[in-house]
């Protein structure tokens, strides 16, 4: 020990969380760069990798880093349960006063956090999101299409997602401990960071253009996305099939009105074989969705019943708060 000062509170200001997949190539470079921001506050931090079950240098790395900063807490869990269970463990762990939640491989930029940090201070805001400033390269295909979600979430599950918002944002201890209460299996963050309600402002930022690579989100992750999306906040396509059954059955009376006066009137030549058959083959179609419909949302019934643990932690080292930094 060199220098003393004065051991840091055990409640720490701020804690970070960043869940961390197969991320030992950026982990370095990404810790030292939120080190230099938190330095740059000036107050008590912890910082919460999550290791979700990475078959690479993740785990060494962490380890390496906490070894150094004393500031780094580190969960490791048994397997990989996928980012949003990683992160809601880092919030089941988070002490501090506000947590800030970021991804590791650089696409947040760590620099934002004092801006995320000002409404929080200055007027007590519970949730401070991060959005990119829209981008030119996209296609219109994407953009249509993430306009189209965007507008079917708010109008039919009535919960307000703002566009361009990954899950990079500041939560205020309340707005966190409102989180923790949510049990569901199906976890939809995006949403539910929204569904909390509270006092959300955005802080807008130029995105770096992508370091390098291709986005993970090919189209087909993006459908299952929007799908995971809807069925959690809206029973809606439910209602909808019941209501196209119905309009469907309805058609089908007026059509055999129709098809009686015919006959009485003019006879009955056999006729309408092509009609017929698109009939049944439309109406197979119509079936085998609703049912697929049904289908969605009996799983995750299923999922949601067995009340499974949503995760499981295989080490936990905390952060040594109170500790006297060593230089880095
Ligand atoms: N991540 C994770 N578990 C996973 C997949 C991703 O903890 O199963 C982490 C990943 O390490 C990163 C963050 O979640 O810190 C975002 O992941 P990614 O960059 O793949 O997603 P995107 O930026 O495309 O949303
Ligand atoms: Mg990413």
């Amino acid at each position: 020990m060199t220098a003393s000062t004065f051991p840091e509170p055990e409640v720490p200001t701020f804690s970070i969380v960043v869940p961390a997949y197969n991320e030992d190539s950026v982990l370095e470079a990404f810790h030292a760069r939120l080190a230099a921001t938190l330095d740059r506050l000036g107050e008590t931090a912890e910082v919460i990798y999550i290791n979700d079950g990475s078959h690479d240098r993740t785990r060494p790395v962490l380890d390496r880093l906490q070894t150094r900063d004393p500031r780094v807490a580190v969960i490791d869990l048994s397997r990989n349960f996928g980012k949003e269970v990683a992160l809601t463990a880092g919030l089941h762990h988070a002490r501090g006063q506000a947590v800030i939640v970021i991804d590791a491989d650089l696409q947040d930029p760590p620099e934002l956090i004092p801006e995320l940090v000002a409404p929080w201070r200055e007027r007590g805001v519970d949730v401070v999101y991060a959005q990119r400033i829209a981008r030119a390269g996209e296609s219109w295909l994407k953009r249509a299409t993430a306009h189209l979600f965007y507008r079917l979430m708010q109008h039919v599950g009535r919960v307000h997602l703002p566009p361009d918002t990954g899950d990079y944002r500041l939560l205020s201890r309340r707005a966190v401990e409102a989180l923790n209460q949510y049990p569901e299996q199906h976890r939809f963050m995006k949403g539910l960071f929204t569904w909390i309600g509270f006092e959300q402002v955005a802080v807008r930022y130029e995105r770096d253009p992508r370091f390098a690579g291709r986005t993970k989100w090919s189209y087909a992750k993006l459908v299952n996305l929007a799908i995971e999306g809807i069925t959690s906040f809206t029973s809606a396509p439910l209602r909808f099939a019941s209501i196209l059954g119905l309009a469907i059955a309805g058609l089908a009376f007026v059509d055999a009105l129709w098809i009686i006066y015919k006959t009485l009137r003019y006879g009955d030549p056999v006729a309408g074989y092509p009609s017929l058959m698109t009939t049944i083959l439309f109406l197979g179609g119509v079936q085998l969705t609703a049912i697929g419909i049904l289908g969605e949302y009996l799983g995750r019934v299923f999922d949601e019943t067995k009340h499974r643990p949503l995760y499981h932690v295989k080490d936990y080292r905390p952060a040594r708060l109170g500790r006297v930094r060593e230089p880095m």
